[in-house]
């Protein structure tokens, strides 16, 4: 089957209740985008999101889940907690949280476990530094991130892998469409090697990184960019919806 596109968008720690008005907005403006619509909220958001998004295309997410179902770990929330909450897809891995919470590729891992074993989908995030990207190692980061992050066993549509280069996210600096097309053709390769050629090919490969309207269709003209995900103009029903627009 052709990979759905996915327009993914992570709200980060922005965001309360008076900004559901952006997703009315988005909704008006594209009651049948044509492509997956997930939101990625802040945890006290994920339960009145899902209830105000029910029934329409909008998917509701996680940004972050603990790897563990339940126990003492103050502050934390667990996947079946999330799920129960109305989330559907869980981000891992993002570079925030491998930075300021030091996620290594075994945690994330665990985590992405945890987040299939409750039922939902996970989108595991990979990307190199700009100081890895300016010494040449790349492809061996992301491929070294991509083996140790994403758990054994997974079907193709469980699964989304974004790529993620530090440095353009939050930074209004993109790849180039050379450098994006040879990172998104490697991690094609590599799930296709890892879990055969049908489910390798099945597994939706986000861009993500200073991603919106203005560079949005140029950057989904790219072999093997499945969709975005993305932060700051996730925010905004304009942004996000110029995004989902050039998706189609
Ligand atoms: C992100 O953090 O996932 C992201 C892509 O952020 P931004 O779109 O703001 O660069």
């Amino acid at each position: 089957a052709p990979r759905r596109k996915l327009a993914a968008g992570n709200w980060k720690m922005n965001g309360a209740l008076a900004d559901f008005a952006q997703i009315d907005a988005l909704l008006a403006a594209h009651p049948d985008p044509g492509c997956d619509v997930l939101i990625c909220p802040p945890a006290t958001l994920i339960s009145p999101m899902a209830q105000r998004t029910a029934g329409t295309p909008v998917q509701v997410g996680a940004q972050d889940c603990h790897q563990e179902e339940k126990g003492a770990h103050t502050g934390d929330i667990a996947a079946p907690m999330l799920a129960e909450a109305g989330a559907r897809h869980v981000i891992v891995g993002h570079s925030e949280r491998r930075a300021d919470h030091g996620e290594t590729d075994d945690i994330v891992r665990a985590k992405a476990q945890a987040a299939l074993a409750a039922g939902m989908r996970v989108i595991v995030c990979v990307g190199e530094t700009l100081e890895q990207r300016e010494g040449g190692s790349t492809i061996d980061v992301v491929g070294g991130q991509l083996q140790g992050s994403v758990p054994d066993g997974i079907d193709g549509e469980q699964l989304v892998v974004a790529y993620e280069p530090v440095w353009a996210i939050g930074t209004g600096k993109v790849p180039t469409n050379e450098e994006i097309e040879e990172v998104h053709g490697f991690l094609r390769q590599a799930l296709q090697k890892r879990f055969g050629d049908d489910t390798g090919a099945g597994i939706r490969l986000l861009y993500g990184g200073s991603v919106k309207p203005s560079n949005a269709a140029e950057i989904f003209a790219v072999p093997d960019v499945d969709g975005a995900l993305v932060g700051g103009a996730s925010l905004k029903a304009d942004d996000f919806g110029g995004i989902i627009a050039a998706l189609q």
